[in-house]
């Protein structure tokens, strides 16, 4: 397959495996951030044949699982409400909230539907200008330029029945939150590449600085991953710090700067609670004041809505690298794809999912 074998190349991660086996001399943690990320390291075995020196832990980057359950209950909320068509992408609809999923709202009769694109949200706005149209906007700031444009594109329509739950969450202050945790155990970072294909890594210079931990920018085919740990490896053992790009096919420096650009036109940075993990200030993008109209939570009455988490789900644990997915005493059993206990068992980039569905049981 063009484009995709040549980060494939059995040759090839022999040679970095045996590169990555010369470097290391002393044990090492290191995180990457992506759960697309985890999934090829689980998927290719890569973290089993590293040497044992080597601990990948898995981050936050799952933009499902870090949803707030708060979030989950106020799109309920909003869902099931008649006059609303509730639009997602399809792994948050099964995302259980405190009480219930999407999904079983839609079985109980709401109009929930699974969209592929925000854009397609603001089409269903034109086409049933008699019924409130909301798009539950998640993720990081991969995807938060489709949901700004989505927004700017509504407001160009001077649609009045669309808006979007904002619950997207920020890379560097999840970060700074692990690094500056005092039973943090990350030494190191492999970035997300496509976060930083929007981003850039500007930002994450001061970071690596204030921290003193190397930070590689790194791509998601089996390959890049191994450069990306041969990369970090390198700069652990040599003391360096600051930020290097493996994935430069695709990321520079000063990242998409017009789709930067327009985040700030439609976004403000606000705090937002991580699902597992608590507040980390301004971690959120939430609608710009002149862009309210578009808020759902200002839309609808769901501010007192409150949640109670799973006291068994040790997702929070996980996703800041201090404990592993087969570590959670209801892995494989009570908690399943099928029937899941906690967010990260459910969505596709989730390291639960990940560990279970590469037989990690
Ligand atoms: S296995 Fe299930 S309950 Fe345990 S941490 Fe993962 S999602 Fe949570």
């Amino acid at each position: 397959m063009k484009y995709v074998d040549e980060y494939r190349s059995e040759a090839s991660a022999r040679q970095l495996f045996a590169a990555i086996r010369d470097a290391t001399t002393r044990p090492w943690t290191i995180m990457e951030i992506c759960g697309g990320q985890t999934h090829t390291l689980i998927k290719f075995g890569i973290d089993n044949m590293l040497p044992d020196e080597i601990t990948l832990v898995h981050g936050p980057g799952c933009p499902v699982c870090v949803t707030p359950l708060e979030m989950i209950d106020k799109a309920i909320a909003i869902a099931r409400r008649p006059e609303v068509i509730f639009t997602s992408f399809g792994d948050m609809l099964r995302v259980p909230g405190s009480d219930t999923d999407l999904l079983a709202v839609k079985a109980e009769g709401g109009d929930v539907r699974m969209v592929y694109s925000p854009l397609d949200a603001v089409r269903l706005a034109q086409r049933y200008p008699d019924r409130h149209v909301v798009f539950f906007a998640v993720g990081f700031e991969t995807t938060a330029p489709a949901n700004a444009m989505a927004v700017r594109h509504a407001r160009a329509l001077e649609l009045t029945n669309f808006s979007i739950l904002s619950s997207h969450v920020l890379v560097p202050p999840a970060m700074e939150a692990i690094l500056g945790s005092p039973d943090n155990l990350v030494q190191g970072f492999l970035a997300a590449g496509h976060v930083c294909a929007v981003m850039g890594y500007w930002e994450y210079e001061p970071i690596a600085e204030r921290y003193k931990v190397p930070i590689v920018v790194t791509g998601f085919e089996p390959l890049d991953l191994l450069q990306g740990i041969y990369m970090a490896v390198r700069m652990l053992e040599e003391g360096r710090v600051g930020v290097e790009n493996q994935y430069a096919r695709a990321v520079v420096k000063e990242g998409n700067v017009p789709a930067q650009a327009m985040l700030r036109e439609v976004f403000r940075p606000c705090d937002r609670p991580w699902r597992g993990i608590g507040i980390i200030p301004l971690s959120g993008f939430g609608l710009n004041p002149e862009y309210a109209a578009f808020d759902a939570t200002l839309r609808f009455d769901v501010e007192t809505v409150t949640a109670s988490e799973s006291e068994i789900c040790i997702a929070g644990e996980i996703m800041r690298g201090l404990r592993k997915p087969n570590d959670c005493p209801v892995f494989g059993t009570d908690c399943t794809p099928e029937h899941p206990v906690g967010a990260p068992m459910v969505s596709s980039e989730g390291a639960c999912a990940a560990y279970y569905q590469y037989g990690r049981v």
